[in-house]
């Protein structure tokens, strides 16, 4: 695939070319969420400054190895993808669509199995290596003149004054804006400086991930086993390759890592139930902590939080990067009527509105993701009694198992514009 580097190169600016301008709205961080918080403000006529303090890259060889990160993309996100003009550059580049689910339980013989068939769907979503909806995004945003880079930039302070945000770079001046939106993840810089607090809870899980060639198929299906330990999960990827993420307690983390390819392919057998057959080839692996966090306030004066920057959640239902998404649509389309309407895009009233539409719906999210993993985290005769009801209930009961399904793939609340199928 050809790269978008000169593109990119084009758009970037050096930091005396960002101070002496007057920006829309600069967005600090170019992830998946970053990157399309700010192509989509792009679009909307924004002139806004991406600032990301990594290179970036948007070219992409399809015979390198699955990458570590991989995510399952609701069709709320496929939809911001499509309306974005991303999709077509992750179908060039590699995901997999899923057509199941499957789920059981290590203590009860219970399973419910979730058909893209029975709810008249074409599959449950996507699984996509993060980097390819990132590099995906950033080409877009290469081809839009509104969007402007900069890039491998350091932010040092951040301040309020006269209804702007002012971003001071490391030795380097300031940039002035309306607007600062804070994409720049879990340990957000911009979150720091703003003096938001954060709300946590430690999981005291990691989650090992990678990608396993397995002995028989997925069968296009995303399987979980709810384990004590915590779940274990295949989502399909290529051919007998699957992504895994692999629950397990803090303390397992580094005996996790340290497994030889042979010990480790064992161990994923063993905590996936054998239900692929053997791993029979074992890619490189990560393993990351597990911890919810929660902005005590989206929005500011003159900032906004979107992403990982604004919350963290448990992995088990993949919903961080869908959340993030939906968090850059609505906060998109917040803006733009604000501009209709003439008012200013900084101002307290107009960026609530993004955080009342977002904040409790987040919330929820993480909060059900406890529950699950309460039921299915210890080993308590009642519960157990429980567990060993509701699976097969779940599995035999249409309504619930539509309903479930329809929240996963579509997200629980009123949808923004962006996030919704458009005619052709
Ligand atoms: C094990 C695991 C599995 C997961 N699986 C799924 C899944 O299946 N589905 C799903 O939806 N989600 C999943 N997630 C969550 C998902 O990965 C995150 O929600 C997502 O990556 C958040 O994207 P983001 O753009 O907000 O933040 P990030 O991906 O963290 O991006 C932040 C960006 O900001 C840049 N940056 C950071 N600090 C600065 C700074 N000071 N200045 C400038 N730039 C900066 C970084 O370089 C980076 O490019 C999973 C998470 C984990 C840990």
């Amino acid at each position: 695939m050809k790269s978008s580097k000169d593109a990119l190169k084009k758009q970037s600016l050096s930091a005396e070319e960002a101070i002496n301008r007057q920006w829309d709205v600069v967005v600090v961080g170019g992830g998946m969420v970053g990157a399309a918080t700010a192509l989509a403000l792009g679009q909307q006529g924004f002139d806004v400054l991406l600032l990301e303090r990594q290179a970036i890259d948007t070219y992409w060889n399809s015979e390198e190895p699955y990458r570590t990160r991989v995510s399952a993309l609701t069709r709320a996100s496929e939809n911001i993808l499509k309306n974005l003009g991303a999709w077509q550059g992750i179908e060039n580049r590699r995901c997999h669509a899923f057509t199941a689910m499957h789920v059981w339980d290590e203590v009860s013989s219970g399973e419910v199995h979730f058909s893209a068939l029975e709810m008249g769907e074409p599959n449950l979503g996507h699984t996509v290596e993060n980097s390819v909806i990132q590099a995906a995004l950033w080409e877009q945003i290469a081809q839009n003149d509104r969007v402007r880079l900069l890039l491998e930039a350091r932010l040092e302070k951040l301040q309020f004054e006269n209804q702007q945000a002012c971003l001071f770079l490391e030795g380097n001046g300031k940039i002035e804006t309306q607007l600062v939106i804070g994409a720049d993840g879990a340990h957000s810089q911009v979150r720091q400086l703003a003096h938001i607090g954060l709300d946590t809870h430690d999981y005291e899980q990691c989650a090992v991930v990678g990608c396993v060639k397995t002995e028989n198929s997925h069968q296009d299906t995303c399987w979980q086993r709810y384990r004590k330990e915590g779940p274990f999960a295949f989502l399909a990827m290529g051919n007998n390759v699957s992504s895994i993420a692999w629950y397990l307690p803090n303390e397992k983390l580094e005996w996790a890592l340290s497994l030889s390819d042979e010990e480790f392919a064992h161990e994923v057998g063993m905590a996936s139930d054998w239900k692929l057959g053997c791993v029979v080839e074992v890619a490189q692996r990560s393993a990351f902590p597990l911890v919810r966090r929660h902005a005590q306030h989206y929005v500011k004066p003159n900032l906004a939080l979107v992403g990982d920057s604004a919350h963290t959640i448990h992995p088990q239902a993949g919903q961080g990067v869908n959340l993030g998404l939906l968090d850059a649509a609505v906060l998109v389309e917040v803006l733009s009527k604000a501009r209709q309407q003439g008012k200013a895009i900084g101002c307290l009233s107009v960026l609530r509105r993004y955080e009342r539409w977002r904040r409790g719906d987040n919330a929820l999210v993480q909060r059900s993701m406890e529950g699950f993993d309460w039921l299915f985290k210890q080993d308590v005769l009642l519960k157990n009694e429980f567990r060993k009801a509701f699976l097969p209930l779940a599995n035999r009961l249409n309504p619930i198992k539509n309903w479930l399904m329809g929240q996963a793939l579509n997200g629980r609340e009123a949808l923004p514009e962006l996030a919704k199928k458009r005619a052709l």
